[in-house]
């Protein structure tokens, strides 16, 4: 049976009746086939969402209203977490856990949101005798967004719950290889009261259906979360049409670990920072910066725990799954055939796992790479697989310089017992979000999130991604 596409509160097929297969990593196997947007479909798709905003029943709605509905579909997403987390861990190939927390954390996308759909104010600005001046946020419109493979349903939730308490209606295209649960969302949503064309989901493929979002002359806003090179391409398109877009784009994070360090504190927030949903998250600590005094007794950690993980299929819930597909696991393989080939050295890992019983699916081994230089191919790029660049650095002032020589700036992790350390080491590190004695936190839905430079502009997550999605109308007026 093949899994349509949702436009205006139906399921359809692709104007052109195409589809697209999507498999399994974990076993290479075929997992769905699924309605492939074209075009027209998303021409539909805008048009439909812009009918919603014009009708009484979204664009007319109560923010209250707009809140009790998304308050439904957080529960409904809460009652369905098995059923969805088995498919995103099949779709994705990550452990089931993983998958779970990204389902329970959809679901906090929707609660947050929902809470703030009727507390999204204006101001008063004094003008003096005579006037009153007043702001409203209004939705910006229709918000498009075009999501990646690698967290479906909870970068899927992360932009469309804030579009939707704001009053907005979405376009969402995800990835052709990881599709399934963007369209139980949908499915959810309706099944919650989203009236027709609030939320529409249109699978396909960047270079057709996701150009065609991009460059569509209706389209509000865009929001684009994926890799540099798409990005700038997708933002070109957006400007042509003058639509602001938020861009949520690669990284080449930082665990900066001091010498003073708890390092079992330290390790396992590092290891799990590289090696969560096999390294392909945009925000992995992908590089270790160890102070060269710890070095040896730090990596002799970090070792132990790499070699100490179960590599398997994601629902039988291993420690990390597969790479998300052929392609991408060579590109992987290269990469540390580059580091190997620029001096650095293998510590654990760096090979396809040797079990016969997972040939079939696109596994590699959790990979730490010593002996790492900062200017190092696979120190400077984004590898988004299970391997960690460690570097060594002797003081603090190196420790900044490393951390900021790189063309990306999203997250950044500090490892130390000296709280001024930290604090100097916060303030001067070029990344949106730094962490001290952690990394992440329990997906950050309240927490704004975004790059400095190449990694991105614009926030997602937290109070701040409101500022995307509505537009400030000010009104002026003159009393006597
Ligand atoms: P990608 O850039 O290949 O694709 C992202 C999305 O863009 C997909 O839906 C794809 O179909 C679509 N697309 C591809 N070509 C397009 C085009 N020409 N026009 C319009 N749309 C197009 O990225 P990916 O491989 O799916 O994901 C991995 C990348 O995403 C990594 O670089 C990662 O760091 C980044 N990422 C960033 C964040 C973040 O929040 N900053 C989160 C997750 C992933």
């Amino acid at each position: 049976m093949t899994e349509l596409l949702i436009i205006n509160g139906e399921r359809v097929s692709a104007s052109d009746g195409g589809t697209f297969e999507v498999f399994d990593p974990s076993t290479g196997e075929l997992l769905a086939t699924v309605a492939k947007a074209t075009k027209a479909d998303v021409a539909r798709a805008v048009a439909a969402a812009h009918a919603a905003m014009d009708s009484k029943t979204w664009g007319g709605l109560a923010p209250a209203e707009r809140g009790r509905i998304m308050n439904r579909i957080a529960q409904a997403i809460r009652d369905r977490a098995e059923e969805l987390a088995t498919l995103e861990s099949r779709d994705n190939g990550k452990p089931l856990r993983q998958a779970r927390t990204d389902v329970q954390v959809a679901a906090r996308y929707f609660e947050f949101f929902a809470g703030i759909a009727d507390k999204i104010m204006g101001n008063t600005i004094p003008l003096g005798p005579g006037f009153l001046d007043f702001t409203v946020r209004e939705p910006i419109g229709v918000s498009a967004q075009i999501v990646p493979w690698n967290y479906p349903i909870q970068i899927g939730a992360r932009g469309v719950a804030p579009a939707l308490a704001a009053g907005c209606a979405v376009v969402l295209k995800p990835s052709s290889e990881a599709p399934m649960t963007a369209l139980r969302l949908g499915e959810i949503g309706l099944a919650c009261g989203l009236p027709p064309g609030a939320l529409n989901v249109i699978p396909g493929t960047g270079s057709e259906a996701g150009v065609a979002l991009a460059s569509h002359p209706d389209i509000n806003q865009l929001t684009f979360t994926g890799s540099v090179d798409v990005g700038i391409g997708v933002a070109k398109m957006a400007a042509e049409n003058v639509v602001p877009v938020v861009m949520e784009l690669g990284g080449k994070s930082p665990n900066v670990v001091f010498a003073d360090a708890d390092f079992d504190l330290a390790a396992a927030g590092v290891a799990n920072a590289i090696f969560q949903n096999a390294g392909q998250t945009c925000s992995a600590g992908s590089r270790l910066l160890i102070e060269s005094k710890a070095h040896d007794a730090f990596v002799a950690k970090l070792v132990e725990r790499a070699n100490a993980m179960r590599v398997g299929p994601g629902v039988s819930d291993p420690d990390m799954g597969p790479i998300i597909s052929k392609k991408q696991l060579e590109t992987v393989e290269r990469y540390v055939g580059v580091g190997a080939g620029e001096g650095a050295k293998v510590a654990a890992g760096g090979v396809r796992p040797t079990d016969p019983g997972l040939g079939k699916g696109y596994y590699f081994q959790p990979t730490l790479l010593d002996r790492v230089t900062p200017d190092m191919r696979v120190a400077q790029e984004e590898i988004f697989g299970p391997v960690l660049a460690m570097i060594e650095f002797d003081d603090i002032e190196q420790a900044v310089e490393i951390a900021n020589r790189s063309q990306y700036g999203l997250v950044s992790g500090i490892w130390t017992r000296d709280i001024n350390k930290a604090m100097s080491l916060a303030s001067r590190i070029k990344a949106g979000q730094v962490y001290i004695n952690t990394y992440g936190a329990g997906g950050g839905v309240e927490l704004p999130f975004g790059g400095y430079k190449k990694s991105g502009y614009g926030r997602e997550k937290g109070l701040e991604s409101l500022a995307s999605y509505t537009q400030v109308k000010n009104v002026c007026i003159k009393y006597t």
